[in-house]
């Protein structure tokens, strides 16, 4: 097959547009849809200048999403004085597995030329996710430990690093996963939340105070095209699944969009078109609760309960309770 841009050979078909790719072709579609969704999410502020740029902190993994989003971004933005990219790695203390990828997140910060900081668990918390998976004092999976201390991390040190937007790899079948799930329990509170991730709603008001802004610059491309961007581009991300990794039920709503999009192309686009508008919808009208977060008693994060759920788990972990 030949591309539909230029005529040289096809390396990629895309079913929801139909369009047959070259190498260079898809790479360029890829960064044109990433800047698109920065541009039409305003994350650029334009009271950003060179003397007070706005600081970026990308949470950065070493997995070919984070990778891929860092490489465009460093692309992007190298030229342009007005943004600041810090590139924030956690290491949550899994064997054989974090190791090689904080390798990756090095080698691609060193190429790049990029700021980057290293936080572990260890330091942060005094526990290593292989011990909390084999204690399980709450008995959880061990993700249910593990989001709640990286969230933890994300939002203080962008607080320390004086980020102005915190920006994630999540991609179009994460997005279009989480939006499923969430229709699916039915809980309008969780699918409100979905603007926490978004400029241009919930952060732009009433919690900007409190949470640094996100963005995420992928959800517009599906993960097989940022699996193949990160190959082409021949980048340095680490594909080994966490040895931890639980989420059976994602793991069902993943194939079950799987066989929607190649039986129905256009399916997660569609998806994520209104649960953007549901999600809007529902922030506004769950909005009020939103001022009602006080200060947890340890730590000062904001919680609606006397101690926050990061602090609670620490010290399940340690026994404590
Ligand atoms: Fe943590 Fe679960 Fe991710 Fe492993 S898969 S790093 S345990 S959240
Ligand atoms: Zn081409
Ligand atoms: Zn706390």
């Amino acid at each position: 097959m030949d591309c539909d841009k230029c005529g040289t050979d096809a390396v990629t078909h895309l079913a929801y547009s139909g369009l047959h790719l070259c190498e260079g072709c898809f790479t360029q579609s890829v960064e044109k849809r990433v800047r698109k969704r920065i541009r039409e999410d305003g994350v650029v502020p334009d009271d950003a200048t060179p003397e007070d740029p706005d600081t970026w902190v990308i949470g950065l993994s070493g997995g070919k999403d984070s990778v891929v989003l860092t490489k465009i971004l460093h692309d992007t933005f190298e030229q342009d004085p007005r943004i600041e990219l810090i590139g924030l790695t956690i290491h949550e203390g899994i064997e054989g597995y974090r190791d090689e990828s904080v390798d990756a997140c090095v080698e691609l910060a060193d190429d790049l030329d990029l700021r980057h900081e290293l936080v572990t668990y260890e330091d942060e918390f005094g526990v290593q996710m292989d011990d909390v998976a084999e204690d399980d004092p709450e008995g959880m999976a061990p993700c249910a430990y593990c989001g709640v201390f990286r969230r933890d991390i994300l939002e203080r040190y962008a607080d320390e690093l004086g980020a102005d937007k915190l920006l994630t790899g999540h991609n179009l079948d994460d997005e279009a996963q989480t939006a499923l799930m969430n229709f699916l329990e039915g809980n309008p509170r969780q699918i409100a939340k979905h603007f926490d991730a978004s400029l241009g709603g919930f952060d732009d008001r009433e919690t900007q105070e409190t949470f640094v802004p996100r963005a995420k610059p992928l959800r517009d491309v599906p993960e097989k095209e940022v699996a193949l961007y990160a190959h082409v581009e021949n980048l340095p991300a680490h594909i080994t699944e966490c040895p931890h990794a639980s989420e059976a039920y994602r793991g069902e709503i993943q194939e079950l969009l799987l066989k929607l999009e190649s039986n129905h192309p256009g399916t997660r686009h569609s998806i994520m078109a209104g649960y953007e508008q549901l999600a809007e919808t529902a922030a506004d009208s769950l909005r009020d609760g939103v001022d009602d977060l006080g200060e947890c008693d340890r730590c000062g994060a904001p919680t609606d309960r006397d101690v926050c759920r990061k602090c609670y788990l620490v010290e399940a972990v340690d026994g404590e309770v």
